[in-house]
């Protein structure tokens, strides 16, 4: 073959055709053959419809219209997560895609409010959020790109049907020279030199060989698992739940600009508003609970009519080992699974593909360099998200089984210095890149009835009156400021309707 480097990608779910997408925007034909194998008779997983704002990101590389994309995924708009009765049972907090007030001199916002909040003249942080405000208001607006008005202090993720998107990828991708191969793997062929992959076959006799395979084969791991042996890093004794039921339902009147999470006694129940249908899941360890109980306790707590029966996936939290060995790259599900309450898998995705992309070799022989640069970026990725994760489950009431299981397990060295230092001044160590900023912490941190003992000593500069004058003028500004966002469902009607299923 020409001299081409020869790529197959295994699986057609969101992590195959997202990456075939990337491949076809962004790798040179004649230096890259790119081709995708799926199996319409396996099937995808069909859940994963929360994203993150780095969605927008990815989706703005290819170079997609976004109303075109969204109306095609019969798309909402997502301002944050609402956590519900986490905590304490009747709480409820969100999670926002934003950033917490103004900085004001040397210090951050959250530091004064913070000092505030001791003085006891604050008012709850989140009223200082405006993408917060909006979404309780069930209202949205696009951010308008001025740095210094506090309608700008946001960004925004989608909620989508996982179907349509992948179906929508592959149509784009298909047309801009991917080649697809449908039918079931039955074998993958080893070089018996270094063990890399040679090539797959396929149920109807066809081999396919490569240079570079990507698994995006799902939980089977076809070829990162099952066939290089690569290990999962198992963290379900941090993660305990292992079990989801899923179940859509007719769409309701609360078409909410944000995803919800209500804690339950053996997990928690998703929410997820569409254009034509709404998404709902409970996510639960099955050591506290019944698939039965569980699909009864789900289908009690709709807000609308079922539309299909009850669906259990099982899944396991962890990491491969390595996410790229020899010349196998795993994305998605064949990579790891950290449980859906963060939205982060499909941005895990995404990491993937940029640094495949950018550690692409040129030739079949593999620098060991280019795999370890992958993993070390990728277990950071996914070590700073399982710590964030396990935030949610360790700050609770010990209501229930899973609860007091959970409350009171050890943990990662990693959080529990994070956890000390919140507590102690308010203090969020920032990263440079990846997963998550300090609002997000901050967020989830004071959700959950974790709050600073002391203010970080830079807040100290401003008196109390001005101080109080401030915050008020601040909640003044986001108030108003949510008055010129329009309700979301007109918003959404207006700007990418989707047509009827
Ligand atoms: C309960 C639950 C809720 C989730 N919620 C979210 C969420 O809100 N947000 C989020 O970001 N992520 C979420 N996820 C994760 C998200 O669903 C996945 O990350 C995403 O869908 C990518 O899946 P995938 O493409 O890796 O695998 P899959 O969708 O399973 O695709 C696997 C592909 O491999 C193919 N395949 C497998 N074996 C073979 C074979 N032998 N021959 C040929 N083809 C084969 C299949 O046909 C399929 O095309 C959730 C996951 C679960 C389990």
């Amino acid at each position: 073959m020409s001299g081409r480097l020869d790529i197959v990608i295994v699986g057609g779910g969101t992590a195959g055709w997202m990456c075939a997408a990337a491949c076809a925007a962004k790798l040179d034909p004649r230096r890259y053959r790119v081709r995708l194998l799926e199996s319409e008779e396996i099937g995808t997983v069909g859940v994963g419809e929360a994203t993150l704002p780095q969605m927008k990101d990815f989706n703005d590389f290819l170079g997609l219209d976004e109303r075109e994309f969204m109306a095609a995924t019969q798309a909402s708009f997502k301002l944050g997560i609402e956590f519900v009765n986490w905590g304490r049972q009747g709480d409820r907090y969100i999670h926002p895609f934003g950033t917490f007030g103004r900085p004001v001199g040397e210090a951050d916002f959250f530091s004064y409010w913070a000092r505030a909040n001791i003085a006891g003249t604050a008012a709850p942080l989140f009223d200082y959020c405006f993408p917060i405000v909006m979404a309780k208001a069930d209202r949205f607006m696009l951010p308008n790109g001025n740095p210094d008005d506090v309608r700008n202090a946001f960004s925004y993720a989608y909620h989508l049907d996982a179907f349509l998107y992948a179906r929508f990828l592959r149509r784009w991708a298909e047309a801009r020279g991917i080649e697809r191969v449908e039918g079931r793997i039955v074998d993958v062929e080893r070089d018996g030199e270094d063990g890399r992959i040679a090539a797959v076959t396929m149920a109807s006799g066809a081999r396919v060989a490569g240079d570079l395979f990507i698994d995006c084969s799902g939980f089977r791991s076809l070829l990162l698992g099952q066939t290089l042996d690569v290990g999962l890093e198992d963290w379900s004794h941090w993660l305990p739940c292992d079990s989801a039921v899923a179940v859509p339902s007719a769409r309701s009147d609360a078409f909410t600009p944000y995803t919800r999470a209500t804690r339950r006694s053996a997990g928690w129940q998703w929410r997820i508003p569409l254009q034509h249908r709404t998404g709902n899941g409970y996510v639960y360890a099955s050591r506290h609970i019944s698939d039965d109980a569980a699909a009864a306790a789900l289908l009690a707590n709709l807000d609308g009519e079922a539309l299909a029966d009850p669906r259990v996936l099982r899944f396991k939290a962890g990491k491969r080992h390595q996410g790229w060995s020899h010349n196998c790259i795993a994305m998605g599900l064949a990579g790891g699974f950290l449980e859906p309450l963060e939205s982060t898998s499909i941005y895990l995705v995404q990491v993937a593909i940029m640094h495949m992309l950018t550690l692409l070799p040129a030739e079949p022989a593999i620098d060991p360099a280019l795999p370890a640069e992958f993993n070390r970026v990728l277990d950071i990725e996914y070590d700073r998200i399982r710590d964030f994760l396990i935030l949610h489950y360790v700050a609770n009431a010990a209501d229930a089984p899973l609860w007091e299981q959970v409350t009171s397990m050890k943990l990662p060295d990693t959080l529990r210095d994070r956890i000390d230092r919140f507590r102690h001044r308010g203090h969020v160590p920032a990263y440079r890149d990846g997963l998550f900023g300090p609002t997000s912490w901050q967020a989830v941190f004071v959700g959950q009835g974790i709050v600073p003992q002391a203010a970080d000593r830079l807040a100290d500069i401003l008196p109390d009156a001005v101080l109080a004058e401030r915050l008020d003028a601040l909640s003044a500004t986001i108030a108003y400021g949510v008055q010129s966002a329009r309700d979301h469902a007109a918003f959404v009607s207006d700007y990418c309707p989707a047509p009827a299923p």
